[in-house]
């Protein structure tokens, strides 16, 4: 079973209104470069022209972005409000 198979049977509730993850205006590149290979859901990305983007929908939760780089490139960063964001399912 690889990562995305894994990934697949875990369950998500996206709060659209309220992104539980925010970025800053202008996030410090390389610091976003260090989530692009360091996000275990792959949620920050560039695109062929290399411009950053990033979505929190699929969002483990997991704080590896906040450790990392909290200060270079985050706005916000909270758990989800209550019933959303992630339900981890085993199996
Ligand atoms: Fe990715 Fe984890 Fe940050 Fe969510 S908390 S965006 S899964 S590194």
């Amino acid at each position: 079973v690889n990562v995305d198979e894994k990934l697949a049977v875990d369950k998500f509730e996206v709060d659209e209104g309220n992104p539980h993850i925010v970025l800053r205006e202008e996030p410090d590149p390389a610091a976003f470069d260090k989530l692009v290979l360091c996000c275990p859901a792959g949620l920050y990305r560039r695109d062929e022209e290399g411009s950053p983007s990033f979505d929190c929908a699929g969002c483990l939760e997991c704080g590896t972005c906040r450790l990392l780089c909290g200060d270079a490139l985050l706005e916000k960063w909270e758990f989800p409000q209550g019933g959303m964001g992630v339900s981890y399912r085993y199996g």
